[in-house]
């Protein structure tokens, strides 16, 4: 582990700014609100903290974007990758060629894997990889007989990514309204969201209830059309949407009786995010294709994949000669020894067991404690993702609070306090949510917890002032 130094280098904060807001594009932002602020400039990490350009010290409750699973300043990842830089930095996998830290992934990957999955497709990110999904699935159909099974049915609310097809695939509304998407053979159905939508329904009936609309879809668009079905096992961006128990094994069930393929879209939940290396694990079900990226190097370098079932791989292997598909970077040898040394780490620390039996179940609890709060109406938990709603009134249950009118932007109000105070939440409307490294400690997560609190008071004395309540 490196240490980060006590002493802070001078940064000019302003001229970074203003450079920032001059030349650098962010993704999801508006720029013109960003160069009012300026840009918090993010200089320096290490366990779960960064450090700002000012020296503020902040407890990243996102794990950078829910991706920094062993943690910050791990310098044996740095010389993973600084050696294999120095011994071959790049060659590519094209043409019967291969690198010795992509073969050893792949064959590790397999071990972790559930065990229909013994095959990976690498690419750079996780759009890539479910652009990938999305090209192999259509393959798969055609070397089946099938071509006329083109259509992917996915959510509404989930994410997949940026790309046209991620994009597409995901079911943000922000996102399609902004020029020419979904891309055609895309449809969406409602997200497993029990506080939005279950009312009148216990969970474990709601979870049935959300998982048929996936059947009533298939016989929309006519069984013998339908391609696959693809899913986040806990919705991340979309907020950390955590679906009944009783969901995921009916849309497998349902998935198994039209003979549709089942996606897990695992970017943010693989590799021990919910206490299994992956979500489909939790949730019990057997994914045919599996989207990951994010955890696979702990976010030091881009990396991601589609880990293949035996049905699609035994496919294109044994019929489809070639698959003409591929990324320069896929199975960067660099990215590559990373990922190696990240799950060692994540093997030697036993990080996903600590999520399941140790961290996760502190984090409940203390997420638990802050529905006390006024602000508070429910907060869900799952591992170490977590997400509790900001509300004007407090109900019996999650289905009978006010939430706040949508122009009075509460969770960002909120998500100011924290940033201000040296903790870092996200806010998806009104809802908070935190997803920290996977190697938080106990002692941290209260941290992480007494801040949420206190900015919790600081949101509610702003909001009151405002007369809001
Ligand atoms: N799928 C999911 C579930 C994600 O959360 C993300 C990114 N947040 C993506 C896909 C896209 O990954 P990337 O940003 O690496 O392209």
């Amino acid at each position: 582990r490196v240490t980060a130094p006590e002493a802070q280098e001078a940064y000019d904060t302003q001229a970074l700014q203003q450079l920032d807001s001059a030349h650098y594009l962010h993704p999801f932002t508006d720029h013109a609100a960003l160069r009012e602020r300026g840009a918090r400039v993010i200089v320096r990490a290490d366990d779960v903290y960064l450090w700002d350009s000012d020296g503020k010290k902040i407890i990243d409750g996102m794990a950078g974007l829910w991706c920094v699973n062993a943690g910050y300043g791990r310098a044996s990842i740095a010389d993973a990758v600084h050696a294999q830089l120095l011994q071959l930095p790049f060659y590519n996998s094209f043409f019967n060629t291969t690198n010795v830290p992509a073969v050893k992934l792949a064959a590790l990957l397999a071990q972790i894997a559930p065990p229909q999955c013994q095959h990976v497709f690498f690419t750079g990110s996780g759009s890539e990889a479910n652009d990938t999904i999305v090209r192999m699935v259509r393959r798969y159909w055609q070397l089946a007989g099938k071509p006329g099974r083109d259509v992917i049915i996915s959510r509404r609310n989930a994410y997949h990514g940026s790309t046209l097809a991620g994009a597409s695939l995901g079911g943000m509304a922000g996102m399609h309204a902004q020029g020419g998407l979904p891309i055609p053979g895309i449809v969406h159905i409602g997200q497993p969201n029990y506080a939005e939508e279950g009312r009148g329904m216990s969970e474990a009936e709601f979870g049935l209830h959300a998982a048929g609309w996936l059947e009533e879809k298939i016989l929309e668009v006519g069984p013998d059309r339908v391609a696959a079905f693809i899913g986040e096992p806990v919705q991340g961006a979309g907020g950390v949407i955590i679906p009944p128990a009783t969901y995921w094994p009916e849309i497998q069930r349902i998935c198994d009786k039209y003979d549709i393929l089942l996606v897990s879209d695992e970017v943010i939940c693989g590799f021990g995010r919910l206490g299994t290396w992956f979500g489909c694990q939790l949730m019990g079900f057997e994914p045919d294709l599996i989207a990951f990226a994010k955890g696979v190097t702990s976010g030091y370098v881009p990396l991601g994949g589609v880990l293949v079932g035996s049905r699609v791989a035994h496919t294109l292997i044994d019929k489809g000669g070639d698959f003409n598909h591929g990324f320069t970077y896929s199975g960067h040898p660099a990215a590559c020894a990373a990922a190696l040394e990240n799950i060692r780490i994540l093997q030697a620390e036993r990080l996903v067991e600590r999520v399941a039996l140790e961290t996760g179940p502190h984090l409940k609890a203390r997420f638990a404690s802050l529905t006390a709060h006024p602000l508070v109406g429910h907060a869900e938990t799952c591992g170490l993702a977590a997400g509790l709603n900001l509300v004007r009134r407090k109900g019996q249950t999650a289905h009978d609070c006010e939430a706040f009118p949508s122009t009075q932007a509460v969770g960002m109000l909120c998500r100011k306090h924290m940033f201000d105070n040296g903790v870092i939440m996200r806010a998806v409307g009104d809802r908070m949510i935190v997803a920290p490294p996977l190697s938080i400690s106990v002692a941290q997560i209260d941290e992480m917890v007494d801040r949420i609190g206190y900015c919790l008071d600081l949101t509610l004395e702003e909001v009151a002032a405002r007369g809001w309540m």
